[in-house]
Formats: structure tokens, C-alpha cells, sequence
């Protein structure tokens, strides 16, 4: 392949803010492969920064955002050098990217695209996968690793919160390869009550049972779990017993949602009409086994607090 470069493709496909150049290209019946190369060459060692010696090239394969609607890979000449620092512990290294980190699989710019094709258009896991031409479980990894990231960067994202909401929240509609459906969300809720702003996401937990949110809660600083005073809920009892065990003096309210849902598929069922129970089975009525205040806004309201004393005894 010839090493020539292209300023109208790299205009089309912007591939200077990758800081690459393409210096050629092809496609097949699925993709459109794109060769390039870094625009300068650095030969500076990442460990003592001294200037190494060109050594050979290797080829580096990302996965880019698509072209016109098809799927794109690019393949990326980099330059291996060999440290000349005698007491440097590298003696070889390749030149890294400013578009991908180290062993990502995608550019920087196809993570970011997945995340707002996820949260702005609401696209599904599937229909990215489809459009970039890669697994569901990698687009599915990349954005809760993003999201993850972007949660934990800001230093403040767990100060102020006194009002925890949990729920669970099908994830994945597929079944069967052995990796948890469902993730526990979880919420603080403290801006709506205060009237501040909407809910703000904390974190997302593979998996939804008692263990999940109890990992999640003991992870936590002490001064953190001090000051939750409120935790909203569904009817799970998993996250009860978390809840109880972790925050023994944190109030457990049910959130409206489930409050509702509750009261709706309890009004319409007839006890006489279904003698075996196999009718409230099958409609999944719960035994909820948090009463209380519905409103986390108001969790010192009139609300029945026997909780932990009916609590499993469910709503007849
Ligand atoms: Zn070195």
C-alpha cells in the first residue's frame, strides 16, 4: 500500500482529529476499510522519554464510526521503536493513539457516538451493534464502562445524597449466555425532594439481588452511609434486607411507580374468582415488603411505619 495521503478524505472522514491520515482504502460486501497512519511520528519512549529507534511497523485494527451507513474499520501502520536508554526498563514500545486507548477495540469518537445513539435517540444495544457491525456484548461493555467513567470522574458524584433510589431495570432481553439480565439502578433522589433538579444517576450494578446492593452500600464511605436517610424502592425484598442491614437507621419507602402498580393490580382481583391462587401468581402480584410513605418528598408523612412488623404480610 502505497504510504500516500489524502487531504479530501481526511476532510470527508476527519481524520485529522483522530490525528491520523488515510493512506488508502477499499471495501468489501460488509465494510469499508480504511488504511492510515499517525500524522507525526513519535518516537519518544512512554517510560523515559528518551528517543527511540525505528524498529518495524505493526498494523493496529479500530472500529470507527460508519460511513455513509456502513460498517468501518481502520487499519493503522504504527511505528514500533527500541528504547536507546540502556537503563530503561522498555526496550520496545509501540506508538500509541491519541483517537484510542491502549487495547481498545474502538476510537474514542465511535464510544462517544454509542452512548448518545443509546441515550439521545434511544436506539437499542441491537441496532448499534447491527449498524457498527460488532458483538452486542461489546457495545453493551462500552457503554457501561463510559458511563461508569463518566459517573466516577466527577469527585462529587456521591456528596449531598440523603434520598436513595433503587430499582431494577431489564437490561438485556436476551437469554441464556450466562451473564446477568438485569442491573440494580441506583439513583439519588435528593435533588427532586429539594426541589432542585431532576434525579442524578449513581451507578448501575450487574445483577439485582440482596448481595448486589449490599456490596454496593459497604463499598461506600461511612460518612455516605450516615447520611442516607431515605431509600425508595420496589416491592423486592432483596433490597429490603440490604437496605436494613447497611443503613439500619435509613427510612425504606416505596416509590410511587410501584405504589400504583401495586394498588392497580390488587384493585382488579377478584380472591373468589381464582380459589387455587394460580391467577395472582401468574399476574406476578408481589408481596411487597415495604409500606410506608409512597413520596419520598414527604418520608416523614402519615404513612403506616409498622414496616419491619408487616412487612411480607403483603396488601389484601
Ligand atoms: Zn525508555
Amino acid at each position: 500500500m502505497p504510504d500516500s495521503t489524502s487531504l479530501i478524505a481526511d476532510t470527508i472522514i476527519r481524520t485529522v482529529e483522530l490525528g491520523l491520515t488515510i493512506t488508502g482504502a477499499g471495501i468489501d460486501e460488509r465494510h469499508t476499510w480504511i488504511t492510515c497512519r499517525p500524522v507525526e511520528q513519535d518516537a519518544s519512549c512512554p517510560a523515559c522519554g528518551d528517543e527511540g529507534r525505528l524498529r518495524d511497523h505493526r498494523i493496529r485494527e479500530l472500529v470507527d464510526l460508519p460511513v455513509v451507513g456502513h460498517p468501518t474499520r481502520l487499519r493503522i501502520r504504527l511505528p514500533r521503536f527500541t528504547c536507546t536508554n540502556t537503563a530503561c526498563a522498555t526496550k520496545i514500545f509501540q506508538q500509541q493513539l491519541v483517537c484510542a486507548k491502549p487495547k481498545a477495540k474502538l476510537t474514542d469518537r465511535c464510544t462517544r457516538w454509542i452512548l448518545q445513539r443509546l441515550a439521545i435517540d434511544r436506539m437499542s444495544v441491537a441496532a448499534i451493534s447491527k449498524s457498527l457491525d460488532i458483538g452486542w456484548d461489546l457495545v453493551n461493555q462500552v457503554a457501561l464502562e463510559q458511563a461508569r467513567e463518566l459517573i466516577y470522574a466527577d469527585p462529587t458524584h456521591l456528596a449531598g445524597v440523603r434520598v436513595l433510589g433503587v430499582d431494577e431495570h431489564k437490561w438485556k432481553h436476551r437469554r441464556g449466555d450466562g451473564t446477568p439480565g438485569f442491573v440494580t439502578v441506583i439513583v439519588d433522589l435528593t435533588p427532586n425532594v429539594d426541589g432542585t433538579g431532576p434525579a442524578r444517576l449513581l451507578d448501575m450494578v450487574p445483577g439485582r439481588s440482596a448481595e448486589v446492593l449490599r456490596r454496593w452500600l459497604a463499598a461506600r464511605e461511612k460518612s455516605f452511609r450516615d447520611r442516607v436517610k431515605v431509600v425508595s424502592m420496589d416491592g423486592f425484598a432483596g433490597y429490603h434486607t440490604a437496605t436494613t442491614e447497611q443503613l439500619p437507621k435509613a427510612r425504606k419507602v416505596m416509590d410511587p411507580f410501584h405504589v400504583v402498580h401495586l394498588a392497580v393490580d390488587q384493585a382488579d382481583y377478584d380472591p373468589a374468582a381464582d380459589p387455587t391462587g394460580h391467577l395472582r401468581a401468574s399476574r406476578q402480584v408481589r408481596r411487597p415488603v415495604v409500606r410506608g410513605a409512597a413520596d419520598p418528598a414527604n418520608p416523614d408523612g402519615t404513612a403506616d411505619r409498622q414496616a419491619e412488623g408487616e412487612a411480607g404480610r403483603g396488601v389484601r
